[in-house]
């Protein structure tokens, strides 16, 4: 079932339901109203002083049968006025519970045992719903004070005509509601839905022609406005991501051509000279050697890059200087020069740890790589500053914009080995960890690395 529709359900018979509850509290409130207007009504009557005074318990009237007439006229004219007017019919019970007094064009009124247990002994008058001759009433019996009782009963009819015309009434009210909130329904969930439809159609679109360049213009204020507005933000980073991917992927088969050219250079050369003498076959066996290394560690380095696993792993809060000094440990069995490590103020900063150890590695690989031969290399942790500081021959000005950019290498540095992804993995992590890094000719000659990470 489609979003819109499902909405408009939900509106509707929400206010369907809240239309009949109302219609079905107007019919109970009216008909109490009704019916205790019509108690009040009886219970007046029964106390009206002129039926008071007009009453002998003790047996029928002046010359009357039960029946109450004689001569064929009604006999308690003068008696009963107030009982006999034509909304309401009456009679009187004698102690015993015999009527003694009633109206002869007027129905008799049911007497039970409750009626005449109040005509013997008194008590509160009972009020009761009987029926006469098929028509519903509405009867009270009340005590009277010399003995018996006395019974005034008011039809229903009109009270039930005047609900059921209320009741068709608000019938028709909650229907023409309830079709009124389907029509308005749709409406709302039309208006509502259409941004989503236009959303679910460039996504939709976007999905189905690969084209990032796509964007959603819904100009709203709302959570769809703002949706519109993540799904554009959401498509111009996937947009940079598959282009960066697809510079990594130019680049990289660029770079490995270089290797593998040397190495089937080189195989080639071993093919064509089965006769070259063992020395040089060694030679260009360990020349191969290299550059198959090289391209294991290109290769290494390039998944490093493409892939974000280092994003995975998690931040922890970790000493810098020990981290930092397990690195020159490891590159000082590496290096022929020397590696000094300082620490100032040392401070604890959230890190991923083989992350920052990657990173200060190739800092340090560059020092060692472009020192003089034993150079003295300095590495330096002042709070969370690292410094890495050699005597080589620095970067040209003009150059320095570029060394963190893949495969970069200075046109002096080509000589050295190494594919120019190190500073690039380097940019990437301190990037990951909100950090800086930068290098800057160092005062005599010489670089200085300088990576810095936000404290903790
Ligand atoms: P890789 O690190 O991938 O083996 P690489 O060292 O050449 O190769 P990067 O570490 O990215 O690549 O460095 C990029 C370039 O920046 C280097 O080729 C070099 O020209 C320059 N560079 C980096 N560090 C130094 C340094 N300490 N002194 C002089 N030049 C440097
Ligand atoms: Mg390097």
């Amino acid at each position: 079932m489609s979003l819109r529709i499902r909405l408009a359900l939900v509106v509707a018979v929400t206010f369907a339901i809240v239309v009949v509850g109302c219609v079905y509290a107007a019919h109970v409130s009216a008909s109490r109203e009704l019916r205790a207007q019509t108690d009040r009504f009886l219970l007046q009557r029964a106390s009206d002083p002129r039926v008071l005074g007009g009453h002998d318990a003790h047996g029928p009237g002046p010359g009357g049968g039960p029946d109450g007439s004689q001569d064929g006229r009604p006999l308690f004219e003068g008696t009963i006025p107030a009982l006999v007017e034509p909304d309401a019919i009456a009679q009187y019970l004698s102690a015993d519970g015999t009527v003694t007094q009633s109206v002869s064009s007027q129905p008799q009124l049911p007497v039970n045992a409750h009626d005449k247990a109040i005509a013997a002994n008194g008590g509160a008058a009972n009020l009761r719903d009987v029926s006469i001759n098929g028509t519903p009433y509405r009867m009270v019996t009340a005590p009277l004070p010399n003995g018996g009782a006395v019974q005034v009963a008011r039809s229903l009819q009109e009270t039930n005509n005047v609900l059921g015309t209320l009741d068709v009434r608000l019938l028709i009210i909650a229907v023409i509601g309830t079709i009124l909130a389907a029509g308005l329904a749709w409406l709302i969930a039309r208006s509502t839905v259409r941004p989503v439809e236009q959303l679910t159609g460039a996504a939709e679109r976007v999905a189905a022609t690969q084209d990032l360049r796509h964007r959603i213009d819904i100009e709203r204020n709302d959570e769809l406005g703002r949706l519109a507005s993540s799904f554009n933000t959401m498509l111009v980073a996937l947009g940079s991501s598959r282009e960066q991917q697809q510079r990594l992927v130019m680049d990289a088969s660029h770079e490995l051509r270089t290797p593998l050219t040397a190495l089937r250079t080189n195989i080639e050369m071993l093919q064509r000279a089965p006769g070259i003498d063992d020395a040089e076959r060694a030679a260009v066996l360990a020349a191969a050697n290299t550059e198959l290394a090289e391209l294991g560690d290109l290769v290494g380095e390039l998944v490093d890059l493409a892939t974000d696993a280092r994003a995975e792993e998690p931040l922890q809060l970790v000493e810098l200087a020990p981290l930092v000094e397990r690195v020159v440990e490891r590159a000082r069995r590496r290096y022929d020069g020397t590696i000094t490590f300082t620490s100032y103020q040392p401070v604890e900063v959230n890190a991923r740890v083989s992350a920052i150890d990657r990173a200060v590695t190739n800092l340090l690989d560059n020092a060692c790589k472009f020192s003089p031969a034993g150079g003295l290399v300095e590495v330096e942790v002042d709070r969370t500053r690292i410094e890495v500081r050699d005597r080589g021959p620095g970067i040209d000005e003009s150059e320095r914009a570029h060394v963190f950019d893949r495969f970069y290498r200075a046109p002096e540095a080509r000589t050295t080995p190494g594919s120019g992804l190190g500073l690039a993995i380097v940019k990437q992590i301190v990037d990951l960890h909100g950090g800086t890094v930068a290098l800057a000719a160092r005062d005599g000659g010489g670089t200085v690395a300088r990576l810095e990470l936000p404290p903790a």
